[in-house]
């Protein structure tokens, strides 16, 4: 007999398989035609190895691979990078008032855009417009899906097929392709460069504006810094200028906060508050920066602008739902009582972490990692500087604690990869950095220590060789 025909023979039939004792945990939780389709591939792979085996093994093969499929895409991990709004990693937590109103606004038919007095059609931005001038001092506020789409939707409305002035030390990019000039042509807007890469004076914005210019932006440089031989033109001088030739100053804050951040023993970054005083017509920043909410754009500033930009159709689609909408309201809230942020908000409770907090968490894991780990390795705990990230203050960076492992003996740099890929394996990934030799894990927004160590006691370290 033909050989692979021989260890067809020898699997068994797909019903054998969904019958099996081994399988009917699985079978009842996942469904039928899930199962099929794990017991279908399980044969397949063991097919084409030429493989067989038994009823009982295929089910658990089976039984295993539904349960890996249903393992969600979007895990949770233990953010152990040092950088506490970490873009690639969610930016920031949100506060626990927030998650519950977001769990009401799913559960429920909301008022989103109905105006509860009258039993009209309302506006959905009515619903934080309120706070949002009480923190910041300005006239209205708009709220779109992000700060790249406030940026977007502010130079289509007032520059598009004009000129959007703005200095050559200001054309910032912030990762993931969000590049001023990009932006800019997309919104229809000619961008006028004006000054030079570390110097721009007032006389270069004098010389660019025309009966072209749509209007002057200013960017915070959020995510570098110039240093040196630099001058720029400061956002009240400009606010002069600008309506002076009856254009509006847009002042793209980037983070943007609503605090000042020396309240936290943080270095002072502009509030959009400041920003406002300050003349600009309409200031953007996001929401999950700084401020410490769900991905959003704010846009405040003057009435008559503000109106403008809720009538341009690409509002619309940059719109933000009701769960956000809920989480924005009970976030901007909790800004009424400024004592009680570093307590309420996790931004800011982890960036005002103290350290003998982290202390503490180095008391309890570093001791187990040793254990888990073995003597191959050196576990340590070690000074470090976590950064706030999303490009707020870039150059500033906060004292910290963290765990520092290295290998003894040689051969080190492989096995600390590998280690260092097998913790991003674990139930719950944990990931932190390489830094001369050693893998550091920053303890700052460590906080579920429990949780870590449960994770870690399955996590299997690679053996030195
Ligand atoms: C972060 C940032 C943006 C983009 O904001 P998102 O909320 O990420 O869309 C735009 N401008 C500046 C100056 C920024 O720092």
């Amino acid at each position: 007999m033909d050989k692979a025909v021989a260890s067809l023979r020898k699997l068994p039939s797909v019903d054998e398989v969904l019958r099996s004792d081994a399988l009917a945990g699985a079978l009842a939780q996942f469904g039928r035609s899930a199962a099929v389709a794990a017991v279908r591939a399980v044969l397949a792979e063991a097919r084409k190895q030429g493989g067989a085996g038994d009823v009982t093994a295929f089910a658990a093969d089976a039984a295993a691979r539904l349960e890996a499929e249903a393992q969600p895409n979007l895990k949770p991990v233990f953010n152990l990078t040092g950088t506490v709004l970490h873009t690639n990693l969610g930016r920031a937590l949100i506060a626990e008032a927030a998650i519950e109103a977001a769990t009401v606004a799913m559960r429920n038919a909301v008022a989103l855009e109905f105006d509860l007095g009258g039993g009209r059609r309302g506006e959905r931005d009515e619903l934080v417009r309120d706070l949002l001038c009480e923190l910041t001092g300005a006239e209205d506020a708009t709220i779109v899906n992000n700060n790249a789409a406030a940026v977007l939707l502010t130079l289509n409305t007032f520059a598009k097929g004009k000129d959007a002035i703005v200095s050559r030390g200001e054309l910032i990019e912030i990762g993931g392709a969000f590049r001023m000039p990009d932006i800019m042509s997309r919104a229809g807007a000619r961008l006028h460069e004006v000054g030079t890469t570390n110097r721009t004076h007032m006389k270069d914005y004098v010389g660019a504006l025309s009966d072209k210019s749509g209007l002057i932006l200013k960017v915070h440089t959020s995510n570098y810094r110039i240093e040196g031989f630099t001058k720029e033109v400061g956002a009240r001088e400009l606010a002069a200028l600008a309506h002076e030739h009856k254009v509006p100053l847009v002042n793209d804050l980037g983070s943007g906060t609503l605090v000042d951040l020396t309240r936290f023993g943080l270095k002072h970054e502009p509030t959009v508050a400041e920003a406002v005083a300050e003349g600009a017509d309409l200031v953007t920043f996001s929401g999950d920066k700084l401020l410490g909410g769900p991905q959003t754009g704010f846009i405040v500033g003057r009435k008559e602008l503000i109106e403008k930009l809720n009538k341009n159709p690409m509002k619309r689609a940059l719109r933000v739902d009701k769960i956000r909408l809920a989480m924005v309201e009970a976030t901007l809230r909790l800004y009424r009582d400024p004592d009680s942020l570093a307590h309420k908000l996790p931004t800011y409770r982890l960036l005002a972490r103290p350290l003998a907090e982290m202390q503490e968490v180095a008391r309890r894991i570093v001791p187990a990692l040793k254990d888990k780990l073995g003597d191959g390795y050196k576990v340590e705990s070690v000074p470090c500087a976590s950064q706030v990230g999303s490009g707020a203050l870039p150059v500033e960076s906060l004292p910290s604690l963290a765990v520092s492992i290295s290998v003894n003996g040689r051969g080190g740099g492989r096995l600390l990869t590998a280690l260092s890929n097998a913790l991003r394996k674990l139930p719950v990934p944990v990931v932190g950095r390489i830094e001369k030799d050693a893998l550091l894990f920053d303890l700052r927004c460590l906080e579920n220590v429990d949780g870590f160590l449960t994770n870690l006691a399955t996590l299997h370290p690679p053996e030195a060789a």
